[in-house]
């Protein structure tokens, strides 16, 4: 009998996640990663699916689209879900990790499987005449760029993504900084710096005079999501600007004056032992000097120990609305799948999701059964459907949001009730994707 193959190239997120999928359906796995041998410029460690950046994977509300793509998720049977839930470390509404924790169980439980030959190597040509998925990420190496480029015929987008500082917890001035989450919601999880409306101005004042980092020729065009704007960026947008986004301070009232401040920093954790708090919003593009002077410019962070620096690094996606079907397929050539960053969806649920998916479809198609294709009445189906919907005029990254799924008829109402809404549009597409697992 034919041994039923799949090369997976790259263990990020997307890769692990596949590469689990399809050795539970029987395939023989080979997965290629190139760390440690070669890094990425974000990656830290040689672990699989390492988190690059903040250790949060956003809600797990349902009433939230991130969190019910992740309920989602759970019912197809993700592989990596239950090891985030092990990983779990206290971050209010939000579902944050210790990262480390979590990349050593995946890479654990993929070393582990007899079904999973792991191949620490770089991958510089897509292989031919065997089902591949090609889940090499948003820094995927420039060998394979270019040979993925080549193959596709398509031109590449380039644009960045922030990393945001973490800074020791032991650094930080309590005299000053206090801890609150939000409207006082859930534990106190975050570390509150308040600023009043003069160190507010010192500290807008170094951020906008600050030096940045200079961009190199094909950067120059850098696009940046709204959500993960660099904190230089949203301030040049106006002195308030930032106590309207990352530095709002409503709802965080400091229990020792019992005011709300002119601005407030939030700092969430960002290892298990709470030894870690990163800064949040905080990505960034400035020099390290600057962002020396600029964090030290914050009460409570006066003293505060950086083991990481803010950095901005390239993020490639490739055109899938020409390139891809809803399945995650080639549509020129069906023993080609991507998963990941690299489609156009944006995140870390949206990447462990896609691996997710096309982890089961390669396997299908490496069955000979039907490709599964779900309905827009779900998260999951909604962003495949967007990155492969062919009427783009320009195809930018998505992440999940409401505003991709199928519309549902509501009378008035209930439309104006947002909650209420979400909750429906929730249920039907729980509804739906357990229908769907049935028959996979
Ligand atoms: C700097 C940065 C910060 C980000 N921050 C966030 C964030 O805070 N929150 C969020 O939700 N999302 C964030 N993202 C977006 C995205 O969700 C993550 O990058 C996510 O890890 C993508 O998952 P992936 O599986 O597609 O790629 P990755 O997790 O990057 O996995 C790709 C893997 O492929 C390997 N690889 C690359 N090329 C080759 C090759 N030629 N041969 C073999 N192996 C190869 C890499 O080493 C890597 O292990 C960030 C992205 C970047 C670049």
């Amino acid at each position: 009998m034919e041994e039923k193959k799949l090369v997976i190239i790259g263990a990020g997120l997307a890769g692990s996640e596949a590469a689990l999928q399809a050795a539970k359906r029987g395939i023989k796995v080979t997965l290629y990663e190139m760390r440690p041998n070669k890094n990425t410029p974000a990656h830290k460690t040689e672990y699989f699916a390492e988190f690059v950046c903040s250790n949060s994977l956003g809600s797990y509300d349902i009433t939230n689209a991130s969190g019910l793509l992740k309920h989602e998720m759970e019912i197809l049977g993700s592989e990596l879900m239950p090891i985030i839930m092990k990983s779990k470390v206290p971050s209010g509404g939000a579902l944050a990790v210790d990262r480390e924790l979590f990349s050593k169980n995946v890479t654990e439980l993929i070393l582990n499987n007899p079904l999973i030959t792991v191949i620490r190597e770089e991958v510089k040509q897509i292989p031919q005449n065997v089902p591949v998925i090609i889940a090499s990420g948003p820094l995927t190496s420039d060998e394979l760029s270019n040979n993925i480029q080549k193959i596709l015929g398509e031109d590449y987008l380039h644009f960045f993504d922030a990393i945001a500082p973490i800074v020791e917890k032991d650094s930080i001035n309590f005299d000053k900084a206090f801890y609150m989450n939000r409207y006082n919601k859930g534990s106190k999880d975050y570390i509150n710096c308040p600023m009043n409306k003069e160190e507010y101005e010192n500290f807008y004042n170094i951020l906008i005079n600050a030096p940045r980092i200079e961009l190199k020729s094909f950067e120059k065009d850098a696009k940046f999501f709204e959500s993960c704007l660099p904190v230089e960026v949203i301030a040049s947008r106006g002195i308030d600007t930032l106590r309207f986004g990352p530095l709002k301070p409503v709802g965080l009232i400091d229990e020792r004056t019992g005011k709300e401040n002119y601005a407030v920093v939030q700092l969430r954790q960002d290892n298990m032992t709470a030894s870690l708090y990163n800064i949040v919003g905080f990505q960034t593009n400035l020099k390290w000097g600057s962002q020396k002077e600029l964090i030290h410019s914050i009460p409570g962070l006066e003293n505060a120990s950086i083991v990481r620096y803010g950095v901005m690094h390239r993020n490639t996606f490739i055109n899938s609305p020409k390139l891809l079907k809803p399945s995650l397929q080639m549509r020129k050539n069906p023993d080609i799948f991507f998963a990941g960053q690299i489609t156009g969806t944006e995140g870390y649920t949206e990447s462990i999701a896609s691996g997710l998916f096309a982890g089961i479809n390669a396997s299908k198609y490496i069955l000979g059964e039907k490709l599964l294709e779900l309905p827009t009445e779900t998260v999951l189906g909604a962003l495949t459907h967007y990155i492969s919907f062919e009427g783009h005029t320009s195809f930018q990254p998505i992440n999940s949001n409401w505003g991709i799924l199928a519309p549902v008829e509501l009378d008035k109402k209930i439309r104006k009730n947002k909650k209420l809404k979400n909750e429906i549009l929730a249920k039907r597409a729980l509804d739906t994707i357990k229908s769907v697992t049935e028959k996979i």
